[in-house]
């Protein structure tokens, strides 16, 4: 299928036998999985051994897809889904999602989506240049970081020209939290995508692309693009997202973390502003392909240990696990470890989880000199952070115990040390699913619902409330650009204040569809609906039909998310998690904050369950989170219905 939108081919590349095969898409399947997250999900459902537990095995799948919309001029459309069958830090199914230029470079080369399986003798990288595609040795790649890799695939193709995401040691080593990193600075994070990557010998994958995007009806298309456009213009958010990305929330979640989530009355947040940034250390801006918001920023570092140091980013989710969790406060600092992260192809949430986490055993006793080879891990300590980083992606020390993951750590030390396990773990702030969390969600509780439902950590881009709460009435959600009959409901319900638990439900079920048709579509969030911006579930559907020349609705688009998420749960069904699965550890729930601005606050376990079923119940699925045949029948789901029957995992 050769259409408007869609590029027409699946890249099939088989890194045991170096087969590489194209797959015409089929005009049903685009049409019901959109593209990106949709795509990786339906392509990895069809592959996936869900019995194979070995997520280094030869046969899980990787599948990196741009979005169905990436490649033309849609606002915000430059964003890529790297997905693998079998996540080794989740042990499910997971999705990751990352800006830049990858997405669209893969678009003009003629690709919706690339299917990796098996495992290459030796290290490979795979480059894409439109119809030639071939595996090329990277031996001589392998063991670098990715600012070093980068720079010697200059020697080896015209990189410049190349979109490319790499690997880092960590990725090699198979350390939890690895990813690949993209054109050095964007990162499909968590959910340890890299250690797949290393696992099957694939260093990086490199592509141009200069086919372009056929656009079905342009005109239309434009004027839809120029609608989001002017709209986004006219809000506040879109000047203090181009000038200060995400920064802005490292003060504001002051009241929430430090010190891994120890609320420290004292902590010197105001080191961290957004207006220090700035002053200091921004050097310009920067932004993913189609995008005119440019949240993103280059950054320089003009004095002290790490003068003339250059980077890119530092959002909220770097900034506050590298910086604050760890009890480090100094900017330079904080971006300096945010370049050796990415360089090292680590996520800065995972690796800031992991140190403070060693950082809390360490304050508490459980931690010593002995066991870290004599590193001393103080709260604050930002070279025994750094060497400790290090460690982690290098397997080295007691970097190679953390490589594991907290709660593996938690095993080996105690195991080591004859500790209680309990002790260790209960220090580790994460969800069921062992995703931390890297704040004290208890007084918000649609973020506290999002993060216990986490498959990644603090997966925003997964699964969010943030679009409903805090809008005050009908006309400010319908402004936002939600709509009108989701607007009416909410505005009716309790859902705008996110103190209090009732009708998150709600919330979570439309706001989830819609983070999967932007996923699926290669859309921004923070062009959209979710980050409180205009461009709504309405304004994406034009934006779709003039571009594919399909005609739809924001009702078949939000159907369609509903789509990926009943495929996306069945999958995990498959790979093991339940309803328990679901929750915090039983300590987070009706147990009060003890101090700060939120003291008293709790979250109680009866309203969550509440809440849960409720969701099940929008979602089709019985009070156990099982699908039923006939919402997977309407679904157009029957395929999937039958692998759940045949395991006794469909509702009665
Ligand atoms: S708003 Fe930021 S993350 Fe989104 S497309 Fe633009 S630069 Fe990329």
């Amino acid at each position: 299928m050769r259409s408007c939108g869609w590029a027409g081919t699946i890249l099939r590349v088989d890194l045991s036998s170096g087969a590489i095969e194209r797959q015409p898409l089929e005009a049903g399947f685009a049409r019901a999985f959109l593209g990106g997250q949709g795509f990786a999900e339906k392509l990895i459902f069809d592959a996936c051994d869900f019995s194979e537990r070995d997520p280094f095995s030869a046969k899980n799948v990787l599948c990196v897809a741009p979005g169905a919309l990436s490649g033309t001029l849609t606002p915000g459309s430059g964003r890529l889904t790297v997905a693998v069958g079998l996540s080794p830090s989740l042990g499910g199914y997971l999705d990751a999602n990352a800006g830049g230029g990858f997405a669209s470079e893969l678009k003009w080369a003629n690709y919706d989506a690339i299917v990796i399986t098996g495992q290459a003798p030796h290290p490979v990288y795979l480059r894409i240049a439109d119809d030639q595609v071939e595996l090329r040795d990277a031996r001589q790649l392998w063991g670098k970081r990715v600012r070093e890799c980068d720079h010697l695939l200059q020697h080896e193709v015209a990189l410049t020209q190349y979109a490319r995401l790499i690997i880092g040691p960590a990725g090699e080593n198979r350390v939890h939290g690895s990813m690949p990193t993209c054109d050095l600075f964007r990162a499909p994070s968590a959910g340890s995508t890299g250690a797949v990557f290393g696992a099957k010998n694939l260093k990086a994958i490199v592509v141009k692309g200069t086919r372009g995007v056929p656009v079905a009806r342009p005109a239309e298309a434009f004027a839809a693009f120029r609608a989001v456009y002017e709209k986004n213009r006219a809000e506040a958010r879109f000047k203090r997202f181009g000038e200060q990305g995400t920064k802005w929330l490292v003060e504001l979640s002051g009241t929430l973390t430090c010190q891994y989530n120890m609320q420290v009355r004292d902590f010197p947040y105001e080191h961290l502003s957004i207006e220090r940034f700035r002053k200091e250390f921004a050097s310009g801006s920067k932004a993913c392909h189609a995008c005119f918001q440019h949240c993103d920023h280059h950054w320089q570092i003009n004095s002290g240990d790490f003068s003339g140091e250059q980077g890119s980013g530092g959002e909220a989710g770097t900034i506050i696990p590298l910086g604050p969790m760890c009890g480090v406060s100094d900017y330079a600092t904080i971006l300096h470890l945010t370049n050796l992260v990415n360089d090292l192809g680590l996520d800065s949430i995972t690796a800031g989880c992991a140190v403070a986490t060693a950082m809390h055993w360490w304050q508490e006793g459980l931690l010593t000199a002995a066991d870290t080879g004599g590193l001393r891990l103080e709260w604050g300590d930002a070279q025994a952070e750094e060497q400790l980083i290090l460690q982690i992606a290098e397997r080295r020390g007691f970097g190679a115990v953390l490589a594991e993951g907290t709660f593996a750590a938690a095993g080996e030390l105690a195991r080591r040390r004859g500790l209680e396990l309990a002790r260790l773990t209960s220090l580790i702030r994460s969800n069921k699913k062992r995703r931390e969390v890297p704040a004290d969600f208890r007084p918000l509780k649609g973020m506290a619902f999002s993060r216990a439902l986490d498959i990644r950590e603090c997966d925003v881009l997964n699964t969010d409330t943030l679009m409903a709460e805090g809008n005050v009435d009908y006309e400010r959600y319908r402004h936002i650009g939600v709509p009108e009959p989701v607007a009416r409901q909410w505005a009716d319900s309790y859902i705008c204040n996110p103190m209090v638990f009732d009708d998150k439900s709600l919330a979570k079920f439309y706001s989830d569809n819609h983070l999967s048709v932007c996923n699926s579509l290669g859309i921004c969030q923070r062009f959209t609906t979710w980050a409180q911006m205009r461009m709504g579930l309405e304004d994406i559907a034009r934006c779709f039909s003039a571009v594919t020349g399909i005609d739809v609705t924001w009702e078949d688009l939000h159907q369609a998310g509903d789509r990926i998420r009943q495929l996306e749960q069945a999958m995990q069904l498959l790979h093991g998690f339940r309803k328990a699965d679901d929750y915090f550890p039983d300590a987070y729930y009706n147990s009060p904050v003890t101090q700060g601005r939120f003291e008293g606050a709790e979250l109680d376990r009866g309203e969550y369950t509440t809440e849960l079923e409720n969701l099940y119940r929008l979602r089709g699925w019985d009070k156990d989170g099982r699908p039923t045949a006939a919402h997977l029948h309407q679904a157009g789901l029957d395929d999937v219905a039958a692998k759940l029957r045949a395991v006794e995992l469909l509702a009665p």
